[in-house]
């Protein structure tokens, strides 16, 4: 049967496809932050309410929210996971609804990522009977920008006990509106971070032999951590390392006695991730140790790669037309979606929501993101489509 077919027993996807802009819209100019979002969570609460039907709500760990539609029939349970919370970013994308809250931007697209689950939710509960048997569980989760993340937490609370296949999508505008890609095996990096302070004496510019420069340390520092990804990982193995903040000095004639700095590492492979803050220290030890300044590292493991279930891609693949389909190569970025992932089998796709006439060609994360709205079309019918086949197909 084709996934069209199969929505016959669900109202025309078509119908909800103005509720869910608009909702994303909402969502849009009320952005808040990770581990902050209590009135996204409120909102998204009471708009599922507003649903009626055999929806029965829940809110298991902070700013979280669980749907469950039990049908009481026997079948799979199957879970589909979004991700709720905004970037600390002044937007400047120029649309018409716009952040309200300064200095924090839904710039990654997980406003979309709700409203698609809100209109996905809102047309299977709407299905009652006709639904194949078993649970269909809507995962709203807080804190996905922030290690260490909020999907944790929803584990921990249990939100995927009993969970047969767990599915999620991710808004995408380096991929062009209507493709969408759902691939097998390692597909976004671990995503660990580190702290690391260069401290030594400070003193006058002038007199840099009475003190230890720690910018010109850090300097060294910086550029030597370079060489752990260049000379010291095997270059078949995919690696990233990258400093993200440095802060220090307050004057031009003052050499500064600490310098802070912060960055992240990616990786695939898990022993290359164990290997990494070894590796991390050895430079950070031997040029600090070399030039008299000390150091405090700290290295902080974050969120374990996503790897997509091969049976469980091969079924998302399944709901998609061949033409729209695109492979993807791995991408360095993480997604805490992976905490799902290590507990059960599942998938996470991207859907392409670029598109020059909508001016949705900046990167996510960049104040003047936008996304081309119809990819949320593109996000319910997933949803649902591969929450019905999955009734369907799964077996316990
Ligand atoms: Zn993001
Ligand atoms: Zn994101």
């Amino acid at each position: 049967m084709t996934d069209a077919a199969a929505r016959d027993v669900i109202e025309p996807v078509e119908s909800v496809l103005d509720d869910v802009v608009e909702w994303r819209r909402h969502l849009h100019r009320h952005p808040e932050l990770s581990f902050e979002e209590n009135e996204t969570a409120a909102w998204i609460a009471e708009t599922l309410t507003g649903f009626g039907g055999d929806l029965e709500i829940e809110r298991p760990a902070e700013n979280s929210v669980i749907a469950h539609l039990r049908t009481g029939r026997p079948g799979p349970v199957i879970a589909l996971r979004a991700d709720i919370d905004a970037l600390p970013i002044e937007e400047q994308s120029g649309v018409e609804f716009a952040s309200e809250n300064p200095g924090v931007m839904h710039a990654c697209g997980h406003d979309g990522h709700t409203a698609m689950l809100l209109g996905a939710a809102r047309l299977l509960a709407g299905a009652g009977d006709r639904l194949p048997g078993g649970e269909l569980r809507f995962l709203f989760q807080p804190a996905e920008e922030l290690a260490p993340g909020g999907a944790r937490d929803l584990v921990a609370a249990g939100a995927v006990e009993g969970v047969d296949l767990v599915y999620g999508c991710h808004l995408w505008t380096p991929l062009e509106y209507g493709k969408v890609t759902a691939v097998p095996g390692p597909f976004m990096a671990a995503s660990d971070f580190f702290t690391l302070a260069i401290t030594g004496r400070g003193g006058h510019g002038g007199l840099p032999h009475l003190a230890d420069d720690t910018i010109a340390i850090s300097a060294q520092v910086i550029t030597n951590l370079q060489h752990v990804v260049a000379r010291r990982v095997d270059p078949l193995e995919r690696a990233v390392l990258s400093i993200g903040t440095i802060h220090a000095g307050d004057a031009p004639n003052v050499i500064p006695g600490r310098v802070d700095m912060s960055g992240t590492v990616r990786t695939f492979d898990p022993d290359l991730r164990e290997r990494m803050p070894v590796l991390v220290e050895d430079v950070v030890r031997g040029v600090t140790s070399a030039h008299g300044a000390e150091y405090e590292l700290d290295y902080q493991f974050g969120y374990q790669p996503v790897v997509n279930d091969e049976r469980a891609t091969a079924l998302v693949r399944d709901t998609v037309d061949p033409d729209a389909l695109t492979d993807l190569a791995p991408i360095m970025g993480g997604d805490d979606f992976s905490a799902y992932l290590a507990e059960v089998p599942g998938c996470y796709a991207f859907i392409g929501a670029g598109d020059e006439a909508s001016e949705a060609t900046y990167p996510h994360h960049h104040p003047k993101f936008r996304i081309d709205e119809r990819a949320l079309g593109t996000g319910v019918r997933m949803h649902v489509d591969v929450a019905l086949r999955a009734l369907k197909e799964v077996s316990r």
